[in-house]
């Protein structure tokens, strides 16, 4: 196995990396935690954020509307518009 921390090419199942003394077990899985997490996390997060905005966006503008701001109508509808529109990316865009 290849250390993650310096690179260098190790016996599979060792434990620790000869070259940097690295636990190796222990840096593969933060590794793979991080690499193999950071896609759908990322995803999630940005679901998650784009799903929110557009649910910030249309309440936003139905407050605005009632205030009679409806330069901030315009605003928050961009928003949630933004918002709906990255959500359909993200999802379209899903593994
Ligand atoms: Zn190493």
């Amino acid at each position: 196995m290849i250390c993650p921390e310096c690179g260098a090419s190790n016996r599979e199942g060792a434990t620790y990396c000869d070259t940097c003394g690295k636990p190796l077990a222990a840096a593969a899985r933060e590794k793979a935690a991080q690499s193999g997490n950071l896609t759908g996390m990322m995803t999630a997060d940005w679901t998650i954020r784009s799903a929110l905005a557009g649910i910030f966006g249309i309440f936003g503008a139905i407050a605005a509307a009632s205030f009679g701001r409806w330069d901030f109508v315009a605003l928050f509808v961009l928003i949630s518009v933004a918002g709906w529109g990255f959500l359909a990316f993200t999802i379209r865009n899903a593994p």
